[in-house]
């Protein structure tokens, strides 16, 4: 062992390599002693120096491989060499060999949480490179025996599997057996290439934004061997630890693949290999803890290689070499093209004993954004879905009704349709079978000749009956399956394994619902190309994340039928971006680089076109939650009796004005019924405008109010932002009361005056030249501003100085009322404030396009001058009951308390998160309309924009929806809909929690 110290590496580089050096630090190397040299100027550089008894030769191997790397392919992020080797003189490292090379900026790629999707691929990417750029690269000493290299992997597991704990030493000798057999052929016909042969999550570097990889180092095990074998070890290092192994390891070989394509034949025994590298690993640390008794650190290292092991032993082999194929582009089941050819050329047969081709049939959408399934009082409850099948069959005159295959479906979002082995985390929910309902008792027959592979009877929780699977050929000698669920439980009588069964022949009947798990009677049907190691317990739903393995594990049996879906296929998600491009103008913009496709709501929730749920923190206009069942039926029924305009009597638009002014104080007595936010804001102005005989307008900066021309010109945050042409012609905007990193900061007793008192200056410019001001446009708590909360008696001070001046205040509550600061109805009661004229969208109509402007008589009197104000679809019926529908929720379901209440959760929640890191600068609003800032410097309150993105996109891979906010865009905002609960205030702490630990 070296005893060399960082001393000793200074003098080495200044004596013997000629180096300028300051200060050397002791990296980490398992043979080498490495140092990273710290140069004048801030340069650094790395010296390795080889033990003494190192092969030269491989060193110059090394070397020869680097230097060639920079001459053909100098992109890539490998160290350069810079000096040496030479061979060392000073009497602590006499003889040995030393070297410079180059510095790489980075972080070891197993000190950086998460590995994301873009990380992974950029790994393998690299290395695909790498490898190509090493095909013109020969050295004679390339071939090197190495206990490393995979090729000889089966000898050192031989050789070391008596070191390895009693109780794992069967499993890995089984493996061995078994092994063998597919392995020693395929190192003997393997594609052979030079690889660096060691990418272990501590020699690959990741640059600063954690998604790229920024550096490959330890060229030390470098040689010729078989050339998939670097993708391989890779891959047993990125999958290490995840929690779906097989999803992360698909990244990286997607990556490679675009770079080095990867033969089939690699492809197939990637599984194996991996599985080959992780127990060269553990078996040559057994060896070492046999040795080295008393060194526990041996024993932790080997864990997650163990784990992982055991998590692929559930894993069939057949599944993780299906994801693999597919990532490398190749059909996943390989004869999987063939079957389905065959399927389609062979004529059509029945499954229920009926010509179904001939048959009038329906067919049903029960896909996650169904209508016919929202449509029902509980779009999880199996006997509503009954009744909608019933009734779409009598309604259409079908006779039979069949569900779709490639289906996502959300009543399968359960954890009864999780399956271990194949992904855990994500819910399964694409139907990979066609339904065919029919009523209970119809006879089920095979459509193919073949015979009963298996049957068995399901249990609990997926306990819908028996399922018989039959196994047959195609002419060419492939063999598939066919499988049929939901039976009834008396169809197994009589049946045996490897029973022949005839085309057309009757094999058991359907089940009810007493029988079946309570679905509407139907066949489960189902074609399958690989069992991958199942067998009547085979999945019939599939992750949607991998539905392209499953379209050729299980494809669509519509064919074999004679049968066609109709319905139209949700579009993918690159496609709706591509029409959305062409269709809509380029200045409207998608959240998140990868955009969601949401295609359902419900209470707090999104459900993408695949059933992923997402916990919705940022809609505060799905205010009682989205879909809500009163909201969405009261304006179904308005909607089916009239819609008009305000132009004849009715009874709805003045019983909700009335219910919608008892909200509000006095003398806030009239309201004007408008359609969106902007048009409430506009018609607040003319108002103010008619009553004051002034046009200029106060308003805060970070201010919004509306997307016309006059608001664009007088919300701060659009006219100072991209594309904005600064502040219109009267408007005066007032620094943002915010206390925290505003230009007054909490602390100062009087900061409320302070910043009040901007307000009395622009008044007095104005008087100077002698205008007045119309109005004070503000809302009471600032959403784009970054959910800033002014100080107490603000609001107060600045009324007072505007209607001094005889102005009037405009309070805009179009984010923040109806009871979501929780403990008032609007945030402007929580200043003691009564407007003069308040404006009201977004939560009033639950996403409905209705808004409101309530004033005083004297205000709407005044405007009252002869021309008329007409809005064709302010307050019309619709829109009016919606809005009583909404106001009558808020109330019945005590959301305001609810939102006080849970706000306080929450709040606290994020404060004790705030004293444990010191990212998060500040947490600010009320009830459930809050905020955290997240800082670079907590004494400096400098904003951290990037961490504030990487949490809002971190969060959306962890399914919840939150977004950014405030001129810095260092602001997290949360406004949900107010029916989010205690539990998901804690999920949404838990998942802050643990993005805020990952670096
Ligand atoms: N005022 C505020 C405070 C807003 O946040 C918005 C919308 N974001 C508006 C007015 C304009 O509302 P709308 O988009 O309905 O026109």
């Amino acid at each position: 062992m070296s005893t060399l110290q960082e001393t000793d590496a200074v003098r080495i580089a200044r004596e013997e390599l000629d180096r300028s050096v300051i200060e050397a630090r002791r990296l980490p190397g398992e043979r080498d002693d490495n140092f990273v040299l710290l140069e004048p100027g801030g340069a650094k550089c790395v010296l390795k120096i080889a033990p003494r008894d190192d092969d030269p030769a491989e060193l110059e191997l090394q070397h020869a491989a680097l230097e060639h790397l920079a001459e053909h392919a100098p992109h890539l992020a490998v160290p350069k060499c810079l000096a040496g080797p030479v061979t060392l003189q000073d009497p602590l490292a006499k003889g040995r060999r030393a070297r410079l090379t180059g510095w790489l900026e980075g972080r070891p790629l197993g000190m950086v949480q998460p590995h994301g999707k873009a990380l992974l691929a950029s790994l393998g990417r690299m290395l695909g490179e790498l490898d190509v750029a090493l095909e013109g690269f020969a050295h004679p000493a390339q071939n090197r025996v190495l206990k490393w290299d995979l090729a000889c992997g089966l000898a050192v597991i031989a050789e070391r599997v008596g070191d390895v704990e009693a109780a794992r030493r069967e499993g890995v000798e089984n493996w061995l057996t078994h092994s063998r057999d597919r392995l020693v052929p395929f190192f003997e016909r393997a594609r052979r290439g030079v690889v660096h042969n060691d990418a272990n999550d501590y020699n690959v570097l990741v640059g600063r934004d954690g998604e790229r990889v920024s550096g490959l180092i330890d060229f030390g095990d470098l040689l010729e061997t078989a050339r998939i074998s670097e993708l391989a070890i890779a891959l047993a290092y990125a999958m290490l630890g995840k929690p779906e192994p097989l999803l992360a390891g698909r990244e990286v070989v997607r990556g490679y693949h675009s770079a080095s394509p990867v033969e089939e034949d690699e492809a197939d025994h990637l599984i194996d290999l991996v599985r080959l590298r992780l127990l060269v690993s553990v078996c040559n640390s057994a060896r070492e803890r046999r040795r080295h008794p008393d060194n526990e650190y041996l024993a932790i290292s080997e864990a997650p290689a163990w784990a992982l092991l055991d998590r692929l032993r559930d894993v069939p082999d057949a599944w993780s070499t299906a994801v693999f194929r597919e990532a490398c582009g190749y059909e996943p089941i390989a004869r999987s093209s063939r079957i389905r050819e065959w399927l389609r050329s062979t004529a059509p047969a029945s499954v229920v004993g009926e010509d179904l081709p001939a048959q009038p049939s329906v067919w049903i959408d029960l896909s996650v954004g169904s209508a016919d399934l929202a449509a029902l009082s509980d779009d999880r409850d199996l006997e509503a879905w009954s009744e909608m099948i019933r009734r779409r069959l009598q309604e259409t005159g079908a006779r039979i009704a069949f569900g779709r295959y490639d289906e996502p479906r959300l009543a399968y979002a359960t954890d009864a349709f999780r399956q271990p082995g194949f992904e855990i985390d994500e819910l399964r929910t694409v139907h990979i079978g066609i339904d065919v309902f029919v009523p209970a008792g119809t006879d089920v027959c095979s459509p193919l000749s073949g015979k009963v592979h298996s049957f068995q009877v399901n249990e609990a929780p997926r306990d819908y009956g028996p399922t018989i699977l039959l196994e047959h050929t195609t002419d060419g000698g492939d063999p598939f399956w066919t499988l049929y669920g939901h039976l009834s439980a008396s169809s197994l009588e009589g049946l045996s394994v490897g029973q022949v069964i005839e085309a057309g022949q009757r094999i058991a009947h359907i089940g009810d619902a007493s029988e079946n798990g309570g679905w509407p009677p139907h066949l489960h049907f189902q074609v399958m190309t690989d069992l991958l190691g199942k067998s009547g317990d085979f999945p019939g739903v599939g992750t949607a994340s991998t539905r392209d393995v499953w379209r050729s594990v299980c494809p669509d049996p519509s064919a074999l039928l004679g049968i066609g879906d109709p319905l139209e296929k949700a579009s993918d998600v690159a496609g709706l971006e591509q029409r959305r491009g062409s269709v809509l103008g380029p200045s409207l913009s998608l959240s998140y680089r990868e955009p969601l496709h949401i295609v359902k709501g419900r209470g707090a929730w999104l459900f993408d076109v695949t059933g992923q749920p997402f916990l919705d923190t940022v809609n505060n206009v799905c205010h009682v939650g989205h879909c809500h069942r009163r909201v969405v039926a009261a304006g179904q029924r308005q909607m089916a009796v009239l819609n008009t305009n305000t132009r004849y009597l009715h009874e709805t638009i003045l019983r909700y004005g009335e219910k919608l002014l008892a909200k509000l104080p006095d003398p806030l007595e009239v309201v004007f019924f408008v359609c969106s936010g902007s048009e409430a804001n506009e018609l607040a102005l003319r108002l103010a405008e008619a009553k004051t005989g002034a046009r200029d307008v106060i308003v805060l900066e970070g201010g919004y109010h509306g997307n016309t021309g006059r608001l664009v010109e007088l919300s701060h945050y659009k006219y100072s932002g991209a594309g904005g042409r600064g502040a219109g012609e009267g408007v005066h905007a007032l620094p943002m009361p915010d206390p925290y990193r505003g230009r007054i900061r909490e602390g100062d007793p009087e900061i409320a005056a302070k910043y009040a008192a901007f307000a009395g200056e622009v008044i007095d410019e104005l008087l100077a030249l002698g205008r007045r001001p119309s109005a004070f446009l503000g809302e009471s708590i600032l959403s784009c501003g970054g959910q800033i909360d002014p100080p107490e008696g603000y609001l107060e001070a600045v009324y007072r100085t505007v209607r001094g001046a005889g102005g009037v205040c405009i309070a805009d509550e179009v984010q923040t009322g109806f009871g979501r600061v929780g403990t008032h109805f609007w945030a402007f009661e929580r200043q003691r404030v009564v407007p003069d004229i308040v404006t009201m969208g977004k939560p009033i109509g639950n996403g409905h396009p209705l808004a409101a402007v309530a004033t005083t008589r004297e205000i709407a009197a005044a405007f009252a001058s002869g021309m008329e104000y007409f809005n064709t679809y302010g307050g019309n019926p619709v829109s009016c009951a919606i809005g009583e529908a909404v106001l009558d929720v808020i109330d019945e379901e005590g959301l305001q308390r609810h939102a006080l209440e849970v706000g306080r959760e929450l709040e606290a929640g994020l404060r004790a998160l705030q004293g444990r890191f010191e990212q998060i600068g500040d947490v600010r609003g009320a009830g459930l309309f809050l905020g955290f800032e997240l800082v670079e410097d907590p004494s400096e309150r400098t904003p951290n924009a990037a961490l504030a993105t990487r949490i809002a996109n971190r969060m959306r891979e962890l399914g919840i929806l939150a977004s950014t906010d405030g001129p810095e865009h260092d602001v997290i905002k949360i406004k949900p809909p107010l029916v989010f609960s205690r539990e998901h205030a804690m999920t949404y702490c838990e998942v802050l929690e643990k993005i805020l630990t990952e670096q």
